[in-house]
């Protein structure tokens, strides 16, 4: 039994609505070398989800875009989670 891949970023765009092309727009302004892998990513975002600081899109502990901020391979969770 195969279980479809979802895209992290994808669900939290819908979410985000029209927030969307800013989020793609800055988290495409990193370059390629300084990325997370897609693994590295994909984890990010899900302890993100399940965290009481995210609201939204955003964190609520730093203020950033958890997807920005999560796509960037040397960031940090500002509470440690990642
Ligand atoms: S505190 Fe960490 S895990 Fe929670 S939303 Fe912010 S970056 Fe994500």
């Amino acid at each position: 039994m195969s279980e479809k891949r979802t895209c992290r970023l994808c669900e939290l765009e819908k979410e985000a609505g029209a927030d969307a092309a800013d989020l793609l727009h800055y988290r495409n302004m990193i370059a390629p070398e300084d990325r997370a892998t897609e693994a590295v990513y994909n984890g990010r975002l899900l302890l993100c989800e399940k965290c009481p600081y995210l609201v939204d899109v955003t964190c609520q502990a730093c203020g950033c875009y958890v997807q920005i901020r999560a796509f960037a391979k040397k960031a940090a969770c500002p509470k440690k989670k990642w």
